[in-house]
């Protein structure tokens, strides 16, 4: 059954405070990412339908408050902008 998705990031400038504090300007700054607010079995499903579309950048948030927890899906690999296919945590 469809379900919206809510985003707590998509594209960010450049002198977005987040991106200010990394060594260069990441993913979102190209307009490659978006972090989908999301946590337990939603957060899997989520992951497994990236996984499904071949999706090779995942970053996984899920500590603290579960209303501020999120699922970074990123393509930035799959156009030669030097992000490595990963999965980390935060
Ligand atoms: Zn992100």
């Amino acid at each position: 059954m469809a379900q919206p998705i809510f985003l707590s990031s998509g594209y960010r400038c450049v002198k977005h405070p987040v991106e200010q504090e990394k060594d260069r300007p990441g993913e979102h700054t190209h307009g490659m990412a978006i972090d989908i607010l999301c946590h337990g079995a939603r957060a899997l499903r989520i992951i497994e339908l990236a996984q499904k579309r071949n999706v090779k950048r995942i970053g996984v948030h899920q500590k603290g408050n579960p209303n501020g927890r999120f699922v970074h899906i990123g393509i930035a690999d799959r156009y030669n902008l030097a992000f490595p296919v990963a999965i980390w945590t935060y």
